[in-house]
């Protein structure tokens, strides 16, 4: 679906932070590209006997803050130039957090649906093969992304640690609570972007408690965010879709209700006393917030205009197209921005390498303060460089990421 490469649109996005910052072009070259991208060649023997040889990467993009953090992907239509980018959005979402990481991205081309369970752990043990001389604690430390789970963290940390001869619980996070994983970290998402939009709510001076709402998505991001939007506010989840199409109660959705329907079913649809909708009629819907949590590139020039919600909290990662994006900074909706609003994940992650180097655990109360505290911090920042340069929250975002790269960068003698 997606034709533009995504490398790309990372390159004129730089552009445009150099052009608001008025960075020397020099300068930016050092994030133009990676720092380091390490393809690999993994011989896995199948269920069947064949050999099979599967490619992958991981691409470590800048450790100025700190060592690089990312996920890794299993996926058939894997290519380099989507790790590239990915591997900058982690290193710009870290650096905007005021996390001490840098950013990489990991993935492998193959279908895990078409693999047995043997077959991913051999392929996961495989990978860490090829390239555990580059990451660990202090360097580079890889985390689940699509098609990856905390088992196959399990497999990995495990392979890593027979190689190096110890338990290295720290080289990997998203692993299983059992085995030195976070509390806090299933819901960190959506957890993360209800505090973003907290904040958001008192500067716009928006009750929350007399709010509306629709999701798009009702996976982890957006079933959680439905969960907690109506626990911790109040807000009243007008609509939520997935895949299917979607549905819409003017009174409210029953969240966990919805959850046990569409577990039944497999869809949203038909549930009891909701019309149904499309999922282009719930974008357009009188709500107060709209929470992409799906797709990317849904918000377009095409659509934009017909926007009617206050805030747009992107839960999914590039839901809006940069042209839907100067039509939405126009109309004056607050958009808080994929890389500030999603950031709950690799914060908790975050928290699971540190609980890790202490051998010390965090409950989940001390987990959800803790967040609380970063996200509401990297929202306060985001919004001041709006309002100092008079730029979206968007362009914000990378501006405070780039500004504090750049920064260490230079004191560390790089340029
Ligand atoms: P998920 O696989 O759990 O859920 C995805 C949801 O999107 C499902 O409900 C699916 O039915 C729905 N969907 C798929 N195609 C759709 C379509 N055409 N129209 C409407 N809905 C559709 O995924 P997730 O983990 O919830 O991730 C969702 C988004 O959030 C992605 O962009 C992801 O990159 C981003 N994100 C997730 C996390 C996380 O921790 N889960 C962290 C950062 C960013």
């Amino acid at each position: 679906m997606n034709l533009i490469n995504p490398f790309e649109v990372v390159q004129e996005q730089l552009d445009e932070v150099m052009r608001i910052l008025q960075i020397k072009s020099d300068v930016m070259q050092i994030l133009r590209t990676p720092m380091r991208e390490i393809h690999v060649s993994i011989p896995v023997r199948m269920d069947n006997g064949d050999l099979k040889v599967f490619h992958g990467f991981r691409v470590q993009y800048n450790n100025a803050l700190g060592p690089c953090k990312g996920g890794i992907r299993f996926h058939p239509e894997e290519t380099i130039d989507t790790i590239r980018a990915l591997a900058a959005w982690m290193t710009w979402k870290t650096a905007c957090m005021g996390l001490p990481l840098g950013g990489a991205k990991g993935g492998v081309i193959c279908n895990p649906k078409e693999m047995s369970s043997n077959e991913l752990e051999r392929l996961a043990r495989g990978y860490i093969d090829k390239i555990w001389q580059l990451i660990g604690p202090d360097q580079d430390i890889p985390a689940p992304d699509v098609y990856t789970n905390p088992q196959v963290m399990a497999w990995m940390m495990d392979e890593y640690s027979k190689i190096i001869g110890k338990n290295q619980f720290g080289v990997i996070t998203g692993k299983p609570i059992m085995m030195g994983g976070s509390q806090g970290r299933e819901d960190a998402t959506a957890r993360g972007g209800m505090y973003v939009l907290k904040e958001a709510s008192k500067y716009l001076g928006l009750d929350l408690s007399k709010s509306t709402m629709a999701i798009q998505g009702f996976g982890n991001a957006g079933y959680y965010a439905a969960l907690l939007a109506e626990k911790m506010f109040g807000i009243k989840v007008l609509a939520i879709s997935d895949s299917k199409g979607g549905i819409y109660n003017q009174n409210g959705i029953n969240i966990k209700a919805l959850k046990e329907h569409k577990e039944k079913t497999g869809h949203v649809n038909g549930f009891s006393g909701a019309k149904d909708i499309t999922n282009e009629e719930l974008l357009l819907l009188d709500v107060d917030i709209l929470v992409p949590s799906a797709l990317e590139e849904v918000i377009t020039k095409n659509n934009a205009n017909e926007i009617k919600a206050k805030i747009i909290l992107e839960l999914a990662n590039g839901p809006t197209t940069p042209e839907a994006d100067k039509i939405l900074f126009k109309k004056g909706i607050h958009l808080i921005p994929d890389f500030l609003a999603n950031a709950g994940g690799v914060t908790v992650s975050y928290f699971e390498m540190v609980q890790n180097f202490y051998m010390y655990y965090w409950d989940e109360d001390l987990v959800y303060k803790r967040l609380n505290h970063r996200m509401s911090e990297a929202y306060k920042s985001v919004l001041k460089a709006a309002r100092e340069y008079n730029i979206s929250m968007r362009q914000a975002a990378y501006v405070v990421a780039i500004k504090r790269i750049i920064e260490v960068m230079k004191l560390r003698g790089w340029w």
